[in-house]
């Protein structure tokens, strides 16, 4: 009413209901036929191209593309543009700016390989699921040079070049997809970033470094990525690599951040990778077998993804890895790490009944059970520790109970933990350490003069059947960076209305700050009740979220619900999350005895994943610290720890100037050339894709489409800078129409 783009401020998942805007069911547009066609929902939900035989106000009677008629309410039926604007490159370009509009836009370019649009400054990317002429040194030249113009996310990153050394700014890309339903999206923003990537290395070409920089991918790829229902190449971390660009212009360096709370995935590639593609000489040194033999990765029963020749991917992330200057010993550690993840699965454990008394192991009087030692000699041997030792460590437990230190036996299922969390925790350390390498790697010399364009590739809101804590780290992540977003496009706007004179105090701007406040507040809000209750030994799932209950239900972002859940009404829609396991996983399961072991070991490296894990005691440190089982050293909470990681994230960008690319996934079968309207829908309500085309379209083009809207011709009014300028008796035309719609 104020202002044709004020944000709105309803329901923030549905966007502007253009469709059922008033003006567009006043009779008298169809009664004079202006708009030709129009937009009819069928009963399945999808749109079709209609137009209008009669209307009888009320009702009317439309004739569908293949002659089918049909009779529909009038104020159902949705302006469609006219035939001109099919396919523009910019959703901004529509007169009418509807979700069916938006839809057969998106899928008339899809469906002619056009696969990028622009939604004002936001870069829709629709996966294709094929491979598509756009990219290639061709095209990157073509970019380069502006002799293509189409939205590509070559000319993303050419802004982002450009303005860096325009404005000496830092610039960011960010690649985003919103809402996995499944969490394993393969929307393509892994693919988004790479190409980005490319054209970045391509321009700051020259000084060597950016062919390591592209070689990093493989290998954070392979370790980081694993085959899911959804996704072939699916990953498990979020990353921000940031590449640095020196005055003249060309790539002096590179940083890697990751993000990652997910845990347990045991279908990396590169174990695989490392079983199909290992030497002879190295199988013999890991006691190395075939995938198959792997009780880890029996596990998702799939050792082979179409298409991909695992040997091969192991020859090239050894190559990748010599690139960036991982030696061979090193590279052989890796491996040696990864057999012992391997083989640590494989060890299992057997009750001992006390009546059929078997050997008795050592010098126990009555084990409770015993460990198959097939396993566990070639772990021993491959993180160099001692056999006896390896085993007590996953078979007693010390605790510390006032001074004395008493030794428990662990029951079959605390044994059964004790190994994953070894497993686990080895693998974690790895990828962090591999990370921490590449850097080091990629590092920019002291003298950072230049500046740098940072790429976000990260998961995007999850909600599944059942949340549990891996969801609500990522969906508070996703809170974060949609603050980010909300906040910058606001700017954006706010320049356009003062550059208008339009007061722009006066307009809403959403903000998700009361579901942020929620999760950050202190001492009442989630993230520090849930650390506060993860120190209390007594205490359960059960008594983290009556807490929860207690302290939270004055936000209305919260709501607690029966038993051991609770909702949060996130930007992207309500979660509902279930505290199982909650206090556990925030806590860290691994045990200060497995610490010690990796301590003690020969390698150097379960040597350095020990001390990384405890490295927090010497630092000062927010937040509470966990007394790991009776050790002496603590340990940061899991849930502080991601959050500290997503401040870091969150302060690199916020010196940023930054672009934005929505990946959307055209279907959830991986098919090219399958367009479900309903499914992209979806994702364009989430990600305020439609908001922001609807809010970021300027003050003219929407004065214009107004006025066309309310026939209006041209020839009855002038457009001045600031103004509109009406003949003689319009604007009283225009107020009838008011009063007669309103
Ligand atoms: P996400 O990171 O969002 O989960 P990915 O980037 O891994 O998704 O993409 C999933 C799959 O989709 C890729 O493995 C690839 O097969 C396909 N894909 C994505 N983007 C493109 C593209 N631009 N061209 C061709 N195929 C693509
Ligand atoms: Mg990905």
């Amino acid at each position: 009413e104020d202002s044709p783009y004020s944000v709105s401020n309803e329901d923030p998942v549905v966007p502007l209901p253009r469709s059922t805007d008033r003006r567009w069911s006043d009779t008298s547009v169809y009664a004079r036929k202006k708009v030709l066609q129009f937009w009819v929902q069928l009963p399945c939900g999808n749109w079709e191209l209609g137009k209008v035989l009669s209307t009888s106000g009320e009702e009317s009677v439309v004739k569908l593309p293949e002659g089918n008629v049909l009779k529909v309410m009038s104020e159902t039926l949705v302006p469609a543009n006219p035939d001109i604007l099919d396919g523009v490159d910019d959703l901004m370009q529509l007169s009418y700016l509807n979700e069916p509009a938006v839809l057969y836009n998106l899928e008339y370019r899809y469906n002619q390989d056009m696969i990028y649009t622009k939604a004002g400054p936001v870069l829709v990317a629709v996966n294709p699921f094929k491979e598509v002429p756009l990219y290639g040194n061709s095209n990157i030249e073509a970019y380069r040079k502006r002799s293509n113009e189409s939205p590509h996310v070559y000319a993303i990153a050419d802004t982002a070049i450009r303005e860096m050394i325009r404005d000496e700014v830092n610039q960011s890309i960010i690649i985003r997809y919103v809402f996995e339903y499944s969490g394993e999206s393969g929307a393509g923003k892994t693919e988004t970033a790479k190409i980005a990537m490319q054209y970045l290395a391509a321009l700051g070409g020259g000084s060597g470094i950016e062919y390591e920089i592209l070689k990093t991918n493989p290998i954070l790829e392979a370790f980081g990525n694993a085959k899911t229902l959804r996704n072939d190449n699916s990953s498990r971390f979020g990353k921000l690599i940031e590449i640095h660009f020196s005055e003249t212009g060309k790539i002096s360096g590179a940083k890697s951040r990751v993000v990652q709370c997910a845990k347990g995935e045991r279908s990396y590639h590169i174990f695989y990778q490392l079983c199909a593609g290992a030497s002879p000489r190295l199988r013999e040194k890991l006691n190395l077998t075939s995938a198959e033999e792997y009780k880890y990765l029996q596990q998702s029963n799939c050792y082979s993804i179409n298409g991909v020749d695992d040997a091969e991917r192991f020859q090239a992330v050894t190559e990748a890895l010599d690139i960036v200057h991982v030696s061979k010993e090193d590279q052989e550690s890796v491996f040696a790490m990864l057999a012992a993840v391997l083989w640590l699965g494989n060890v299992s454990f057997t009750v001992i009944d006390n009546e059929n008394h078997v050997e008795p192991e050592e010098d126990e009087s009555e084990s409770l059970h015993s460990l198959d030692t097939d396993g566990l000699s070639t772990v021993a041997k491959l993180i160099g520790c001692n056999i006896n030792e390896l085993k007590l460590a996953l078979s007693n437990r010390n605790m510390k109970v006032r001074n004395d230190t008493i030794i428990q036996k662990l029951t079959l299922s605390q044994a059964i933990d004790a190994r994953d969390a070894l497993a686990k925790s080895i693998y974690a350390c790895l990828f962090d350490w591999l990370v921490e390498q590449i850097n080091k790697s990629l590092a920019v010399g002291k003298r950072r003069t230049g500046r740098s364009i940072s790429i976000l590739d990260i998961y995007g809101f999850e909600s599944f059947d059942k949340n549990s804590f891996e969801q609500f780290c990522i969906n508070y992540a996703n809170e974060r960076l949609q603050q980010h977003f909300n906040r910058h496009l606001f700017k954006l706007e706010q320049e356009e209305y003062i550059q208008d004179g339009i007061d722009w105090t006066r307009v809403d701007f959403e903000d998700n700050q009361n579901c942020l406040s929620l999760f950050e507040k202190k001492p009442l809000g989630l993230l520090s009740l849930l650390d506060e209750e993860s120190t209390f030994p007594n205490g359960t799932d059960l008594t983290l979220a009556n807490k929860l209950k207690e302290h939270l239900s004055a936000n209305s972002c919260f709501r607690g619900d029966r038993g051991k859940t609770f909702t949060v009404s996130h930007y992207a829609g309500e979660v509902t999350y279930e505290t199982t396991g909650f206090l556990e996983k925030n806590r860290d399961l691994l045990h200060s005895d497995s610490i010690k072991l990796l301590s003690s070991c020969s390698c150097h490296l379960p040597q350095a994943f020990a001390s990384s894990m405890l490295i927090h005691s010497e630092k000062p440190v927010v937040g509470p610290l966990y007394k790991a089982g009776g050790a002496d050293s603590q340990r940061l909470s899991v849930a502080t720890k991601f959050k500290d990681q997503l401040f870091q994230l969150m302060q690199r960008l916020g010196n940023t100037t930054p672009h934005f690319i929505r990946c959307i996934k055209p279907n959830n079968v991986q098919s090219p050339g399958l367009y479900e309207q309903g499914l992209v829908l979806q994702q364009l309500r989430c990600c305020g894709v439609l908001e922001v085309s609807i809010a970021a379209k300027d003050p003219l083009s929407v004065s214009v489409a107004i006025l066309h809207q309310f026939n209006i011709l041209p020839e009855m009014y002038q457009v001045g800078y600031t103004k509109l300028f009406f003949r003689t008796g319009q604007i009283g035309v225009l107020e009838d129409t008011r009063n007669r719609t309103l």
